[in-house]
């Protein structure tokens, strides 16, 4: 294909239903950002997204495991050092405990550097008789209650940009510039040790890696892999003028790139196959996943695939389920059969969180961590008994000591929940939820 016939088809989508896009309060504005965003320097290079997709290629084989998370939604001022480093430390000490305890290759990819856009089950919200536009993330509007805060403001998209720059560069300078290093796993514990359970049995496994460590070294080995740590970034492909404007032609395969983050994913509200956003992921060249629901049929599967990668690429599709706890011994067989007996080579990844979700009686949404974990464990015993796969799981957490999913082993009750409810979206696990969830994670992948 030509490159004028080939940027021609990436806005084939803006002939189709594209479900979940804002209604812009300035058409204007929207082209003059559109068209400046179109202009920044790539966030990501062709080259590292094809990297990802040889790993996940190697998950689709059975031979390494992806861990995935962050928040439901980032937000500007949580795009700061501190936070960003709590949540990179998280991950970090998870993909340690899976990497250690369970033996297999991690593939670690952040919800991060880019997860501003949320899609809406309601265009508005009400509160006390007063009714708004729903916030959409922030780079659509604002969080807080108010009319010039819920504004779709084209502007944000900027914004998003910058703080996906920001946000990146600190996790490529943790993960590249020593922090990651593997004699750090004690430091990273270190203000979390005596505070929790999930801490203290991370000590202890710290202090076999760290023997481990030493006693290669007076082998004479030390690799290079134990100094840094090969980290990604991505989130859902909502806003297809911003993911339109980030992608590139390059400059050596002469393939169009969507540069806002190395994986991009079609969320399950956004999954139709006519529709704007499976037309649009199609033409990109990135590692790309689909969230299916309960809901999905193995057909819908197939020809999600047929779309998304005719060619069979390894690597290229990863399929994110979300059942829910009660339903994913059902539901996920039928798929995976059909799909497996295809011959496609996809990747299988368990979002435990979005089939999960209920209201407290106080109001606030919530998850059990028991749930959580029953949907692994569903996961992990459907894969074993047709013999396929368990290839990761996909969640939203966060480093810092929130009070949003109720259980875990430091006990978080309904009650608790207002204490630390902090999530502009969704319920997110915090830091020992994290954990436990990690060795429990490790059991079963051993088992
Ligand atoms: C999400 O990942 O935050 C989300 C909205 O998920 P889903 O598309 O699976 O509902
Ligand atoms: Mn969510």
């Amino acid at each position: 294909m030509s490159t004028s016939s080939v940027t021609g088809a990436l806005d084939a989508w803006r002939g189709l239903p594209a479900l979940q896009q804002p209604d812009w309060a300035d058409p204007a504005e929207l082209a003059a950002v559109t068209a400046a965003l179109a202009k920044q320097p790539p966030l990501v290079f062709a080259g590292e997204c094809d990297q990802l997709k040889q790993r996940l290629a190697e998950v689709s084989r059975g031979e390494a495991f992806v861990l995935q998370g962050g928040d439901c939604a980032e937000t500007f001022e949580g795009s700061n050092a501190d936070a960003v480093r709590n949540k990179l430390k998280t991950l970090l000490q998870m993909a340690v405990v899976l990497t250690y305890a369970a033996s297999v290759p991690v593939v670690k990819i952040g919800r991060m550097a880019g997860q501003f856009a949320k899609p809406r089950s309601k265009p508005t919200e009400s509160r006390d008789g007063v009714e708004l536009p729903a916030y959409r993330g922030d780079a659509v509007n604002g969080l807080a209650f108010d009319p010039a805060s819920r504004r779709n403001d084209p502007r944000r998209l900027m914004d998003a940009y910058h703080a996906s720059a920001v946000t990146l560069n600190l996790c490529r300078a943790f993960t590249k510039g020593g922090y990651a290093d593997l004699r750090q796993v004690h430091a990273w514990n270190q203000d979390f040790v005596a505070q929790s359970p999930a801490g203290r049995r991370y000590e202890q496994l710290a202090g076999e890696i760290d023997r481990a460590l030493t006693f290669m070294k007076a082998c004479g080995v030390h690799p290079d892999e134990f100094h840094s740590v090969e980290f990604y970034s991505s989130h859902e492909a909502l806003l297809l003028e911003y993911e339109r404007a980030l992608t590139r032609i390059d400059s050596l395969s002469g393939r169009p790139y969507d540069v806002s983050g190395h994986f991009l994913w079609i969320g399950e509200r956004t999954r139709q196959l006519d529709g704007a956003h499976v037309d649009f992921l199609s033409r990109i060249s990135n590692p790309i996943g689909v969230k299916l629901g309960p809901t999905t049929s193995a057909d819908d599967a197939l020809a999600l695939i047929e779309r998304l990668n005719p060619d069979n690429e390894p690597g290229r599709l990863t399929f994110v389920t979300r059942m829910g706890a009660g339903r994913i011994r059902e539901a996920l067989p039928p798929l995976i059969e059909k799909v497996h007996g295809s011959g496609a080579a996809v990747a299988w990844i368990c979002d435990p969180m979005h089939g999960n979700t209920f209201e407290a009686p106080s109001g606030h949404k919530t998850r059990r961590v028991t749930d959580v974990l029953d949907e692994v464990a569903g996961f992990f015993e459907v894969h074993r008994a047709l013999g396929t796969h368990p290839g990761g799981i996909h969640i939203e957490f966060t480093g810092d000591d929130v009070t949003e999913c109720v259980g875990g082993g430091h006990e978080i009750v309904e009650d608790d929940l207002p204490q630390r409810y902090e999530t502009a979206c969704d319920p997110r696990l915090n830091r020992s939820q994290s954990l436990d969830l990690a060795f429990m994670v490790a059991e079963l992948y051993r088992h």
